[in-house]
């Protein structure tokens, strides 16, 4: 059989694109973080994970042209060899002294620092116990792992302990979790998690992708807003949402992170980030530790959202972040759903199985510190609309 006849009869994006309902891989014009320009349409954007709105900050922006000018435009080559900068040095320190653990590791992308590390970590013999519902870069990162790898059903603690009071005794064992789940917003219970951690002797590493900079009294992740921060052995983060930027870090004791960073192959093998990346996520940083006004703004942003949502009738699931599921179930009408926010001016991410958690469909929404109130009661308003006009509410 011909390998690429897999290709050939793959019509499901055809399909879809007949029909107009073809969401995927649309090109943004030009960019003023809330407002985007797609098309030649202004439309506004629900859809980012530019959760504090720092992409647009003069600070970050200059940062970014000030690295471009100092080291250029690329650092063609891995942090092991010749693309180690000063830059991504003191974003480390910076990043291991905000989190108060003794190192941090940035790699290139959120998913290298997940997948390598968990590639690195866990070995034969090991076991990785990790909720169902986790990030594609740490299912890929448990699979190249060669660990044994028990998925618990999602936020799920009785299995968890089932599964941890049947491992062999001699293996290494660790439990990886997202902090904040990307698709419905909801937390992890880290609480129970760590607890069960100590109590079955295993390491815990939390993905606080979308926590940092979002929870927390100081934006250390949801880790901190569950007092779990100095139970957490290895905590993840990524420079591509609250940060404004591109990359994506660890933090951990120092012989874990020294072990790391010279056994990952997703930071050995692939150049570091760019002088522009590592410098917009330095300054960003010290935005988020210095304005934490903007964190209360965007959850000011996210309750209304939230509450509005809610008093309209549409399901938002159980999470309470600054991501809000508009869960529809039915593909079609998700999809319907889209193309007419998306014709009222409206940008969001329509989500569907595979993708989505439980197979179901949804919008998922995400809000930013510098959504104004114009835009969120616009927002309110063509969503009740919309949503009445396809008896969805
Ligand atoms: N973990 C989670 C939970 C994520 O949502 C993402 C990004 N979608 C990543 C990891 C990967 O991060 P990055 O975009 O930096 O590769």
């Amino acid at each position: 059989m011909d390998l690429f006849r897999k290709c050939q009869q793959y019509t499901r994006v055809r399909d879809f694109m007949a029909k107009g309902l073809y969401p995927y891989f649309k090109a943004i014009e030009s960019s003023r973080t809330t407002e985007v320009v797609i098309e030649g349409r202004n439309m506004l954007m629900l859809g980012s994970n530019n959760y504090l709105g720092l992409t647009g900050h003069p600070k970050v922006v200059e940062a970014a042209i000030d690295a471009v000018r100092r080291y250029g435009s690329g650092c063609t080559g891995s942090r092991f060899l010749n693309g180690t900068l000063d830059l991504h040095v003191k974003l480390e320190a910076a990043l291991a002294d905000f989190m108060g653990k003794p190192a941090a590791l940035v790699f290139t992308t959120g998913f290298q620092a997940n997948q390598g590390t968990l590639a690195t970590i866990a070995g034969k013999g090991d076991v990785i116990f990790s909720d169902r519902d986790n990030h594609a870069s740490i299912v890929d990162g448990n699979r190249l792992s060669f660990a044994e790898v028990r998925k618990y059903r999602h936020g799920d603690l009785a299995e968890l302990e089932e599964m941890l009071s049947c491992a062999k005794a001699e293996g290494g064992k660790l439990i990886v979790t997202d902090g904040v789940f990307s698709m419905l917003g909801d937390l992890a219970p880290l609480r129970e998690i760590a607890a069960l951690a100590a109590k079955y002797r295993a390491r815990l590493m939390v993905d606080e992708a979308h926590g940092i900079g979002v929870f927390g009294a100081q934006g250390r992740g949801a880790v901190e807003h569950c007092g779990i921060l100095d139970r957490s052995d290895i905590i993840m983060g990524t420079f591509s949402k609250s940060f404004a930027s591109l990359g994506g870090f660890i933090v951990a004791e120092r012989e874990v992170v020294d072990y790391i960073k010279h056994q990952a192959r997703a930071l050995i093998f692939s150049a570091s980030p760019t002088p522009a990346s590592a410098a917009a996520a330095l300054a960003s940083l010290e935005i988020i530790r210095q304005e934490p006004e903007r964190r209360e703004q965007l959850w000011r942003n996210a309750r209304k959202m939230k509450a509005g949502f809610v008093a309209l009738g549409f399901d938002t699931g159980p999470g309470d972040s600054p991501i809000i599921p508009i869960i529809i179930r039915d593909e079609h009408k998700t999809c319907q759903c889209w193309k007419m926010l998306s014709e009222a001016g409206i940008f969001v991410n329509p989500v569907v199985p595979p993708a989505a958690p439980g197979r179901m469909s949804l919008l998922r929404t995400s809000y930013m510190a510098t959504h104004t109130e114009a835009q969120l009661d616009f927002a309110l308003d063509t969503f009740g609309r919309i949503g009445k006009q396809l008896e969805i509410i």
